[in-house]
């Protein structure tokens, strides 16, 4: 069965979301863990929570995903925003054992000419001070456009994170197809080449979530802007392919394409009628 979802506001919580979800054709979605910009999260609602939880049970919603703050750079030059990426990163993991065994995906982040090396090792540090043996989360390296100074437009570079890190069975990747083709991965005529690629150099195996967005930039662009899906440079035969690719089917798909509720409904409705 396919697993699609898109992202949600959270402000009405939990279970509205998964209503929302149902209401538009999904089976799962995605939700920012608290203004996108990084501000303090909403006190845990300990009844919504419980609700959500048989909603979701009941009605066949799956593994969802959190997303963490974009603007948290785990590899500034700055130790009090490193710091600040790592406190909320935890404080957002302890939260989520509310709702257990889900997914939580980060940006990498930013080295702002430190060079990869060195974020790369920062990002691998910050890991290595939040995950802890028995949680329930996994948590997702998201494969980045390269805009500015992107750590993660690389396969080699999310390998070389996962490389440092102890904990590495509490670690997946969530491949994004904007940033894919915007980092210059050519998923529109050579997906199997791209995921041998990523499969020697990762392992398919960390995959363990996709987000489906085509992009307004040409292959390579290293731009990040997303286009709701037919409207862009991947368009929706590339996309269909790869929701259908044997290495990626079973896995949940989450849109993140410039549109409101009716727009998502309309993507989620063609892709499942197209998906088989
Ligand atoms: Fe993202
Ligand atoms: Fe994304
Ligand atoms: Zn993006």
């Amino acid at each position: 069965m396919l697993k699609i979802g898109c992202h949600l506001s959270a402000s009405k919580g939990y279970l509205h979301m998964a209503k929302e979800a149902l209401s538009i054709g999904a089976n799962t979605f995605q939700f920012f863990t608290r203004n996108p910009r990084g501000g303090t999260a909403k006190d845990l609602d300990e009844k919504d929570v419980a609700a959500f939880r048989d909603y979701a049970a009941e009605n066949g919603i799956g593994v969802i995903l959190a997303h963490a703050p974009y603007t948290l750079n785990g590899c500034s030059a700055d130790p009090a925003i490193r710091d600040f990426a790592a406190r909320t990163m935890a404080d957002d993991l302890r939260r989520m054992e509310h709702t257990p065994g889900n997914l939580y995906n980060f940006h990498p982040g930013s080295h702002v000419k430190q060079g990869a090396e060195a974020g790369i090792a920062m990002i691998a540090d910050m890991l290595n001070g939040i995950l802890w043996e028995d949680m329930t989360t996994t948590v997702l390296l998201e494969t980045m456009a390269g805009k500015g100074s992107e750590v993660g437009s690389s396969f080699e570079e999310l390998r070389a994170i996962i490389d440092r890190v102890e904990l590495k069975d509490r670690l997946g990747v969530c491949l994004d197809t904007c940033h894919l083709s915007d980092a210059g991965y050519d998923i529109v005529s050579d997906l199997d080449g791209v995921l041998t690629h990523f499969d020697s150099v990762v392992g398919l195996e960390r995959i363990r979530a996709v987000h489906i967005n085509d992009s307004k930039n040409p292959p390579g662009s290293r731009k990040d802007r997303h286009e709701k899906i037919g409207q862009g440079t991947i368009g929706t035969e590339a996309i269909l392919r790869l929701m259908t690719h044997p290495a990626l089917r079973d896995k949940p798909f989450y849109l993140e394409t410039p549109n409101e509720l009716e727009g998502y409904a309309a993507e989620i409705a063609l892709l499942k009628e197209k998906w088989s």
